[in-house]
């Protein structure tokens, strides 16, 4: 089955059981200041969930363009490294306001993956939410019978409130949650270790490709939990990952999702996927990065030096580096990507097919732009990797130098570090930055024009704050 029959299929299976089929949302979140890029299906739908409007239809599917690269889910570091997760992924969603809930949810979940695609029953695991007493909330009774009922009760696993249990914010609706895991390794695998063991463990072979959420309290200010009186259910499966366990593959990347693009750049850069360590790692970087890029700029999101634009030239620089360090890429490439991609997503996210044109261009702007100084920042920060000690970091200016003067993002200089077995010095790059900040405040302050305008525009400082912590979590993550 190819993806688009697998994405049509979906939405087809709950058309079937009433469901309204819209349009993802943008990739941009809009009219949400608590969110930069739209990350899961439910975002669209927030407001029908806090009780502001009403929806549509009471049940409603969906296929969601989702970007994980800030805040609360940033999987940016793993991207390339895994063959799991991405920047840019479609969630594919169902949902109920106040209408079915548990029985109905969980039960199609299951006849859609093991009737409609055909997947081994056997090597399904689910999860439901085991309880938690210190927080006041109960152990799902509903799901664990519901699951016990159709898979049996020995391919149930209890979760705790981490991967189990929802929440909008301190306060509002929460509920329990129920994912779906597939382990998708070789039978001698199988036969050595229970996938049940391997569930939640960052294996490979052995995924998350669903969550229903069910959302049936709400936390109140002083802690409390009350039922909500029309309870409602909230699922989000990743088509990438639905897609290489139809299509029996170990990596998201060697499903037809991707293959094209890798296939493409990979002979562009006279290689052959599969053959090296980095030269892959790069291959499915440069994969995932240009349908970040694509659909950002598709859907009104152009690379610039703040905010949301800040991030989209940040992943581009990513991925232009990978190509031209590990490569070979001299000249701009990721462009030429883009009509393959328009092509793959006819007729799904008309979007892109709409403005090929003007994707592309911008794209090869940007690259030459940043080409332009790439080599010789890079040759600038080989010295400075060469003259820091085994295991150091690199310092704050200079990490500061090689944004301001070559156009390096701090953490795309971290990431070279990185490979190098070195880090950077993320609050001396702060102080540098604020010092530039605010000389050109005092710079401007002396102009007496009407247009005197402190702008933003040319630092990335506010960035840098907004998700510093997943940041340098995932820093840590890498150095251990
Ligand atoms: P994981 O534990 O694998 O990071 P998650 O629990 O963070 O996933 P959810 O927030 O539950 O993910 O999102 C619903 C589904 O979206 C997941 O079950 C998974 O199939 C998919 N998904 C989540 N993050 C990514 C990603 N970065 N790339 C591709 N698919 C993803
Ligand atoms: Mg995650
Ligand atoms: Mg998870
Ligand atoms: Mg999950």
């Amino acid at each position: 089955m190819t993806s688009k029959e697998i994405r049509q299929q979906f939405l087809d299976f709950f058309k079937s059981k009433g469901h309204l089929i819209v349009p993802s949302a943008p990739l941009v979140a809009k009219n949400d200041p608590t969110l930069m890029f739209n990350n899961s299906g439910m975002a669209q739908f927030k407001d029908f969930f806090l009780g502001n409007g009403t929806p549509p239809s009471k049940r409603i599917a969906d296929t969601q363009k989702c970007l994980r690269v800030s805040g609360k889910h940033n999987d940016l570091e793993d991207v390339g490294f895994d063959t799991y997760h991405h920047t840019m992924f479609e969630m594919l969603g169902n949902w109920s306001f106040g209408d079915y809930f548990k029985k109905e949810a969980l039960a199609w979940s299951w006849e859609l993956l093991t009737e409609v695609f055909k997947l081994p029953k056997d090597r399904i695991y689910v999860s439901v939410f085991q309880g938690d007493e210190k927080d006041s909330v109960p152990f799902d009774q509903e799901a664990w019978d519901i699951w016990a009922s159709m898979v049996g009760e020995d391919r149930i696993i209890l979760g705790n409130k981490k991967d189990n249990f929802w929440e909008m914010g301190d306060t509002g609706p929460c509920g329990p949650c129920s994912e779906i895991h597939i382990d998708l390794r070789d039978a001698d695998e199988v036969a050595r270790i229970s996938g049940k063991e391997l569930v939640n463990a960052d294996h490979p072979q052995v995924v998350e490709i669903w969550n229903n959420v069910f959302m049936q309290f709400e936390r109140m200010a002083d802690g409390s939990l009350v039922s909500l009186p029309a309870k409602h259910v909230d699922t989000g499966m990743g088509f990438e990952r639905l897609c290489m366990a139809i299509q029996g593959k170990q990596s998201n990347y060697d499903t037809d999702v991707f293959s094209n693009t890798i296939n493409f750049v990979a002979e562009k850069a006279g290689k052959k996927y599969g053959e090296g360590k980095w030269e892959d790692i790069a291959l499915r970087v440069i994969a995932d990065h240009i349908r970040a890029i694509a659909f950002a700029i598709a859907d009104g999101q152009l690379p610039s030096n703040n905010k949301a634009g800040y991030v989209i030239r940040r992943i581009l620089r990513r991925a232009v580096r990978y190509g031209y360090t590990y490569l070979g890429f001299r000249e701009p490439f990721m462009h030429s990507i883009i009509p393959l991609l328009a092509e793959q997503f006819d007729g799904v996210f008309p979007e892109l097919v709409a403005q090929q044109e003007f994707v592309e261009r911008v794209i090869l702007e940007e690259e030459n732009s940043f080409l332009r100084t790439l080599e010789t920042g890079l040759t600038r920060l080989d010295k400075i990797i060469a003259e820091t000690e085994k295991n150091g970091r690199i310092a704050g200016e200079i990490v500061f130098e090689l944004n301001d003067t070559f156009g390096f993002p701090s953490d795309l200089t971290a990431l070279i570090a990185r490979e190098n077995g070195l880090s950077i010095d993320e609050e001396g790059y702060k102080i540098a930055l604020q010092a530039q900040k605010d000389r050109s405040r005092k710079d401007s302050t002396k102009e007496a024009t009407d247009w005197t305008i402190i702008s933003d525009e040319d630092f990335d400082f506010e960035f840098v704050g907004y998700d510093e912590t997943e940041a340098s979590a995932s820093l840590i993550k890498y150095r251990k």
